[in-house]
């Protein structure tokens, strides 16, 4: 069994002020809840959300890590330096870096790389964009994704991984794939794991991403292949967040 896992993506959000409502709210809104919790924050953040989340059944993490474990790589920040903030967890090719800064999958495998060296467990993000649903390649494309994870690290690598498939036209639009359509992809990854090895694609948690909020959730994460969400915007509202952690 899969305990389901409800990771928020804060995104380019927030402040001290709003933070420290927001984790409070959190914190004090899933304690007791039998789903997994979790929090990536931008970076400056950190230090704020392992001050207020300590001690509490809400783990945090980052929304990104550099390819490269130290040196003259102005702007980034390594794997090591977001374990140095007790982070548990770091998102790598979500769709915004992959298409506004370009992330292949290559440097996606090498990001997912570097976070599980140092222990982090990295949320891999996959997923196809609108025009790749609408010419029937959406298969095609999480499976290419997938594999350069895979061709990298080895599938063993997944056990210490969580997946979430976040199809790009679901992300932020307020158009959610339907329990059916989100399914039968995570079916697919899935099945993809199980080809190199059946046990660790059973116990892989895939995530499903794009638009969920409470109303929602629910009927999603019901889904047999569901095994919680990575939520964006409805993880800035604390009630709204909770909510989906209540339904996971
Ligand atoms: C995301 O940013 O990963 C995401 C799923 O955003 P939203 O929930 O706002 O669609």
């Amino acid at each position: 069994m899969r305990n389901k896992l409800v990771a928020g993506n804060w995104k380019m959000h927030g402040s001290l002020t709003v933070n420290a409502g927001l984790l409070e709210g959190v914190r004090a809104g899933v304690a007791g809840l039998s789903a997994d919790v979790a929090v990536c924050v931008p970076y400056p953040y950190l230090d704020q959300a392992e001050t207020g989340l300590t001690g509490s059944n809400v783990a945090w993490g980052a929304q990104d890590v550099s390819e490269h474990a130290l040196g003259a790589y102005t702007g980034e920040v390594s794997a090591a330096m977001l374990l140095d903030f007790g982070c548990r967890y770091v998102i790598v090719g979500h769709s915004e870096r992959r298409s506004y800064y370009g992330d292949t999958d290559a440097i996606v495998a090498a990001k997912f790389e570097a976070a599980l060296k140092v222990g982090l467990v990295p949320i891999f993000c996959v997923g196809e964009t609108l025009d790749e649903r609408e010419k029937s390649i959406t298969a095609e494309v999480v499976t290419r994704q997938l594999d350069a994870v895979i061709e990298r690290c080895g599938v063993a690598a997944l056990a210490g991984a969580v997946i979430a498939y976040e199809p790009v036209w679901a992300i932020g639009t307020g158009r959610t794939a339907t329990p059916e359509q989100a399914q039968e992809v995570h079916a697919l990854i899935r099945q993809r794991v199980a080809q190199d090895d059946s046990g660790i694609a059973a116990g892989v948690r895939i995530l499903y991403g794009g638009s969920m909020k409470p109303a929602n959730a629910r009927e999603l994460m019901a889904q047999p292949d569901i095994d919680g969400g990575l939520i964006g915007g409805a993880a800035l509202v604390a009630a709204d967040f909770i909510a989906i952690c209540a339904a996971a």
